[in-house]
Parts: structure tokens; sequence; C-alpha cells
């Protein structure tokens, strides 16, 4: 890069904060704020073009190349994106495994050709993606995954059964791992692929979730012919690209959910504040629990931000990712568990402001018991922490 474009890139950078806010601030309809009333569920076309008009404004992909729509910017500006999308209530995307976990591994190995036709689409939700990892009897331990690959003059024939996968039947591709060998090679022969959902022999089932959602599915898949240049990467590449899924999805996925947990902490007090009925839950009952939760916000800011920093200096985050998703899972599910417990002291006849906070929290609550298992369970975590980061002995 030029010295010119190098001074037109940062000028960039540091305007993004400012120039985020006040979009959004302008921008997010009320139908789409978490903080408002609300009467029915928003569809999938409304989020989808909620989330085109981010990326128009530059508030999505900022760090991806300029050549498929990003907007060729550092990650700095990227946390810096992120902390105004966390304060402002709107929904989660529909399409964060696009952007986040199957964007950068396309970026990493795909082909030219592969750049150009997926990661448009991608930001300008056309494309929305799902991941297709986990398997009935392959979930923490991924490299048991049975889905088989197998290389014929029409393509990869697969078969095998996919689970938990979240928002298949909404998405047009899958970030499929699947096997070329045997179940016991292990990490070795596993292939990623970008198959499109509409192939014959791809049967998308929905599982009702606890909160009432229908978005995670079970995916069949009874010989899928999935063309060769679908295929993501080498064939023995799949398990380096999916072990760098996981990085990607534990570290750096959602980096705004320290400051969205703010938010929605700030909402729980001014809610309980508004009331002479229910103040007193914030100033003396509550006061000290909450101010614990408002500490672990401000400690998983610290881990985000040192994260970013390390990828700025351009050091890898291996098993560093296990560090803010643990924290976070655990101190987000406790607070959870505090909102509950608070907003169900609510008055039975509430006013809008209490009911719309109760309203969130509950539907907070149901989320958040999930938290501790995706992107890999807490038990995992604290397995990769003892081991990769502390150097921790196996005891005898
Ligand atoms: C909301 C949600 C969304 C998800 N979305 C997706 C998705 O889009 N795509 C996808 O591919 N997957 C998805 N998953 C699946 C998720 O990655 C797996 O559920 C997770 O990896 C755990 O695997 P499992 O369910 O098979 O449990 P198991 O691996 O069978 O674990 C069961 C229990 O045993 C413990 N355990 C397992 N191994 C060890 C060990 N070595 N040491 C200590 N304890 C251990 C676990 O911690 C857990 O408590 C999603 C899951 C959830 C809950």
């Amino acid at each position: 890069m030029t010295q010119t474009a190098l001074a037109e890139t940062r000028t960039a950078e540091q305007g993004m904060a400012a120039h985020a806010r006040a979009w959004l601030d302008a921008n997010l309809p009320d139908a789409l704020r978490e903080d408002r009333p609300s009467t029915r569920r928003n569809t999938v076309a409304e989020l989808c073009d909620w989330e085109a008009k981010l990326h128009r404004a530059g508030l999505v992909g900022a760090t991806w190349p300029k050549e498929y729509g990003g907007g060729g910017l550092g990650l700095r500006a990227h946390l810096d994106i992120s902390r105004e999308i966390g304060r402002t209530p709107m929904p989660e995307s529909v399409n964060s495994i696009g952007k986040e976990l199957a964007g950068p591994i396309i970026m990493a190995v795909g082909r030219p050709e592969q750049k150009a036709e997926y990661l448009p689409a991608i930001l300008e939700m056309r494309d929305i993606w799902c991941q297709g990892f986990s398997e009935p009897n392959a979930g923490s331990d991924l490299a048991g995954l049975r889905t088989r690959a197998v290389q014929t003059a029409d393509g990869w024939v697969v078969n095998g059964q996919k689970i938990w996968t979240s928002g298949a039947s909404k998405s047009r591709r899958c970030l499929l791992l699947a096997r070329t060998g045997p179940v016991e090679d292990r990490h070795r022969g596993l292939v990623l692929f970008a198959l499109r959902t509409d192939t014959p022999g791809v049967d998308i089932r929905e599982i009702q979730s606890i909160d009432g959602e229908r978005s995670f599915c079970e995916v069949f898949l009874n010989n899928v012919v999935i063309p060769e240049e679908d295929m993501l990467g080498s064939p023995d590449e799949g398990w380096a690209a999916a072990t760098r899924v996981l990085s990607i999805e534990r570290a750096t996925n959602r980096m705004h959910r320290a400051w969205r947990f703010e938010n929605q902490l700030n909402h729980l007090v001014s809610a309980c504040l508004s009331d002479p009925a229910t103040r007193h839950l914030a100033e003396s009952t509550y006061r000290r629990a909450l101010a614990e939760v408002s500490v672990n916000i401000e400690l998983l800011k610290g881990h985000v931000e040192t994260l970013v920093g390390s990828l700025i200096d351009g050091q890898e985050i291996g098993p560093r990712g296990s560090l803010p998703k643990l924290f976070w899972s655990e101190a987000h599910q406790g607070f959870a568990r505090l909102a509950l417990e608070i907003v169900s002291q609510f008055p039975v006849e509430a006013s809008d402001t209490l009911r719309v906070a109760r309203k969130r929290m509950e539907d907070i609550y149901l989320k958040s018991r999930a938290e501790t298992i995706y992107a890999g369970t807490t038990e995992i975590q604290l397995d990769i922490i003892s081991k990769r980061i502390l150097q921790l002995k196996r005891k005898a």
C-alpha cells in the first residue's frame, strides 16, 4: 500500500465509530429494536433487508477486501463498529456464519473465482450460510465425524447426517465438513465444501427449540453430488480449515457481544429504576449482584480488546480464543439467571417499560442456556486452556 493509500485508510478507520453511531441512531427501525414492544417476530426477508443496508452503510465487512464488497479497513475499525453495533439494541445477524466463519475461510483457502462468487453474495445478503460440522456422534469430538465424501468423475458424492445446523432451512449454502477416508483417520482426510442446500439429496428438517424458534436443523445427505468447484481448499485441508473456523468462532465472532451484554444490563437496570415498585430491585436487593455483572462486562471488553491488539500485531490467536468464549458464555449465562429472577418480581400489572424488559430478559434467559454448549462446550474450553495455555499435565 502506498503512503497516501495508508493515510486514507487510517482516516477512514478513525471516523468509523462516529459514523456507525450516527448511522445506527438514524436508521434502526423501531420494529427491529429489542427494547421496544413488538407483536410479531421479524421475517427473514426483513432481517436480510436490514443487514444489506448495514453493508451499504459500510458497517459490515469492514475488513474484507474492497474487490469483494468489503471496506478494506483494519481490525481496529471492525472493533469500533462492533462496539456501536453492540450498544444498539438490534437483532443478531441471520448470516453471522456467512460473515464471520465462511467468509474468512473462503478468503484463506478459496480460489479467486470462488471468492468472487461467494464473498459479495454474503455481504449483500443474497446468500445465507450455515455450518454443517456437528453430527449425532461428533460434537466435541469433531474428528469422529462420519459423513463420507467419495470423489467420482461427476464430482464428490456425499452421504451422512449433520445435526444442530443453525439456520440450515433458510440458508443457500452450507460450510460442510466431510471425510474422504476411514473414521479411524480422525484429523486426516477431512474435506470442506460450499454445499448448495437446494442440491438433490439434501433433506433439511427443522427442530423447535425452547424459545419457540425453528432455527436448529438436522441435515440428511443422501448421494448428494457436490461439483469439484464447490470444494474449498484441498481434500486434506479440511481439518486445518475447520480448526481455524473454530478458533475464529471462539475469538472474534460476534465481537460486539460484550457491548450488547452491557446494553442488556443497562436496559434491565433502567427498567427497574423506572417504577417506584421495582426501584429497590436495582438499588438495594440486587445492587451487589448487578455490580458484579458490570465488572464482568469490563473484563470481557478487556479480553476482546487484548485479542484484537494481538491480531493487529500479527500474532496467532490459537487456543487463546477459548478465553473470551468461556468467560462470555459463563458470565452471560449467570446474568441471564439473575435477570430472570429480577423480572419475575415485576408486578403482574406492569407498565410497558417493565413488560418489554421482562419479555427481553426471558428471551435472553432461554437463549443463554445454549451459550455454554455451542462453539465448544465449557468443559472443552477448560480442557484447551489447561493443556494448551497453562501446559498442565493430565492427572494420573
Ligand atoms: C444453539 C446451538 C447452535 C449450534 N449450532 C451449530 C451449527 O450451526 N453447526 C454445527 O456444526 N454445530 C452446531 N452446534 C453444535 C455444537 O457445536 C455441539 O453441540 C457442541 O460442540 C457439543 O457437542 P455435542 O452436542 O455432540 O455434545 P458432546 O460432545 O456429546 O458432549 C456432551 C457433554 O460431554 C462433555 N464432554 C465431551 N467431551 C469431553 C471431554 N473430552 N472432556 C470433558 N467433557 C467432555 C461436554 O462438555 C458436554 O457437557 C450448535 C449447538 C447449539 C447448542
